[in-house]
C-alpha cells in the first residue's frame, strides 16, 4: 500500500488564526452574517457554501468543524468528511441517509454493542430497516445475506472485541456486486487501515478513542464521498442536518490540534501492544493480537495495513473466567496503577475492561459465544505513560498473582 495518512494530513490546505495565529481560529459563532442580501437565497438553494466561504448557521456548516473534516477526509483519502457530535451518531446518520423503510443491512456480528443495538433494536423498530448480521469473515455468508434490497454492508475495519480483521477489498467487492455500499468503521486503525482505499464507501470513526487520545472527547466522523456529506446536510432531507448531532467549534479546535501526533501515537500504542502480546505469547498464554503471527488475519493485515503504524493498540486476553478476569484487573489497577478499569480505548493510559460484561452486554449469552467473545475475555488498550519495561514489569506480577503466569 502506498498511501500514508500522515503524509496526506500535512498536505492538507492550512488555515492560520485570524491574527496569523499558527493555529486556525475558533469560529464561535452559530449564525454568519453575508455581504449582499442576493446571497442568502443562494446559500439557503445549495449553490453558495463552505467551498465559497459562505455560511448559513451553525448547525449546518461552522468553519472550525469543516477544516477538520477537511483534515479527516485527508487522512481517510475520502473526497470530504464532516465532523459529529459522536461516533454513535455518525453511525446512525449514515446508515439513515443511504436506507429507507425496508432497506436491508448485512452487519457484522461482531461490532461496538451501542451499533448493534442500533442495528438489532433501535433502527428496524423506529425505521423498518432489516438488518442480518454475519460472520464478516465467512464470505460466502456474506454473499448469500445479499438481498435486493441490501444498500448497506456493516463492519469494522478490526472488530471489537474480537480484533478479527476485515477483508475490506473482498467485503467490498461482494457489497458492489449486490449494488449496497460498503460502510466501514475505522475507529480501532486509524493511520494504521485506510478503508476507502481498499475500497469502502464510507468511513466512520468514533472520534472518542484514539483520535482524541485523552478520553475528554466525544466525537465523530463520516468521511466518504462530497455527494454523500452534501446529502447528510441538505437543509430538507439530510440526517446530520436535520437530526441534528452537531460538533461544537471548540471541540473541533481541541481535535485538531490532536490530529498532527496521531501517527505517532498510534505507532506507540503498536509498539507496546506488540511487545506485551510477544512477551505474552512466548509464555504460553491465550493472547489474541493481530500483531502475532498466529493470529488468523495476521497475513492479512500485513498486506492491507499503511506500513509504518503497526497492528494497533488493543489486544485481548482470555483470563479463562469472569472471576479471574476482575481479579486480575483489580490488582492491575488497584495494587499498581497499571491502567485503569473503564471501557472505551485510544487513552495515553491503559484501559481495560471485560468485554462479556461491558461493552458487549447487548449482546445474549448465545450471541457472545457464536461472537466467539468468552466470559473471561479481557481487553486491553494500551497506553504509553512510562516505560515499557516498567509497565511490562507490573504486568507480569499482576499475572503471576493471579497464577496465570508461573515464576518469571
Ligand atoms: C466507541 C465506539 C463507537 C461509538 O462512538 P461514540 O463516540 O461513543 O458515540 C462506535 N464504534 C466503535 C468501534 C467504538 O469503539
Amino acid at each position: 500500500m502506498t498511501f500514508d495518512p500522515q503524509r496526506s494530513l500535512a498536505e492538507v490546505r492550512r488555515e492560520f488564526g485570524e491574527h496569523g495565529g499558527v493555529n486556525m481560529s475558533i469560529e464561535a459563532s452559530t449564525t454568519f452574517t453575508v455581504l449582499l442580501a442576493e446571497s442568502m437565497p443562494e446559500i439557503f438553494q445549495g449553490r453558495l457554501g463552505p467551498e465559497g466561504g459562505c455560511y448559513l448557521y451553525g448547525r449546518h456548516f461552522n468553519p472550525t468543524v469543516y477544516v477538520l473534516g477537511r483534515s479527516l477526509a485527508a487522512m481517510e483519502g475520502t473526497e470530504a468528511a464532516y465532523c459529529t457530535a459522536s461516533g454513535i451518531s455518525a453511525i446512525s446518520a449514515v446508515i439513515m441517509q443511504l436506507c429507507g423503510p425496508g432497506d436491508h443491512i448485512v452487519a457484522s456480528n461482531t461490532i461496538y454493542g451501542g451499533t448493534y443495538a442500533l442495528l438489532k433494536e433501535f433502527l428496524p423498530m423506529k425505521t423498518g430497516i432489516e438488518v442480518t448480521f454475519v460472520d464478516m469473515h465467512d464470505h460466502g455468508a456474506v454473499a448469500a445475506a445479499m438481498t435486493p434490497r441490501t444498500r448497506v454492508v456493516f463492519c469494522e475495519s478490526i472488530a471489537n472485541p474480537t480484533l478479527v480483521v476485515a477483508d475490506i477489498p473482498a467485503i467490498a467487492e461482494i457489497a458492489h456486486t449486490g449494488g449496497a455500499q460498503f460502510v466501514v468503521d475505522n475507529t480501532f486503525s486509524p493511520m494504521l487501515l485506510s478503508p476507502a482505499k481498499l475500497g469502502a464507501d464510507v468511513v466512520v470513526h468514533s472520534m472518542t478513542k484514539f483520535i482524541g487520545g485523552a478520553s475528554d472527547i466525544i466525537a465523530g466522523a463520516v468521511c466518504g464521498s462530497a455527494d454523500l456529506i452534501t446529502e447528510l446536510m441538505d437543509l430538507h432531507t439530510g440526517a446530520l442536518m436535520l437530526l441534528g448531532p452537531t460538533m461544537d467549534p471548540k471541540v473541533a479546535s481541541e481535535l485538531s490540534l490532536r490530529l498532527p501526533h496521531l501517527g505517532l501515537r498510534m505507532t506507540e500504542h503498536s509498539r507496546r501492544a506488540l511487545a506485551f502480546a510477544e512477551r505474552m505469547a512466548e509464555r504460553g498464554l491465550p493472547v489474541v493480537y493481530p500483531g502475532l503471527p498466529d493470529h488468523p488475519q495476521h497475513g492479512l493485515l500485513r498486506r492491507l495495513g499503511n506500513e509504518g503504524y503497526g497492528f494497533g493498540g488493543v489486544f485481548a486476553l482470555d483470563a479463562g473466567s469472569a472471576d479471574k478476569a476482575f481479579e486480575l484487573m483489580n490488582i492491575l489497577q488497584n495494587d499498581y496503577r497499571f491502567g485503569y478499569l473503564a471501557v472505551s480505548l485510544g487513552y495515553f493510559d491503559t484501559l481495560m475492561s471485560c468485554s462479556a460484561s461491558s461493552t458487549s452486554s447487548e449482546l445474549s449469552d448465545e450471541e457472545l459465544a457464536e461472537a466467539g467473545i468468552r466470559p473471561g475475555l479481557v481487553r486491553f488498550s494500551i497506553g504509553y505513560t512510562g516505560t515499557l519495561e516498567q509497565r511490562w514489569g507490573q504486568f507480569a506480577e499482576a499475572l503471576q498473582r493471579v497464577g496465570l503466569l508461573g515464576v518469571l
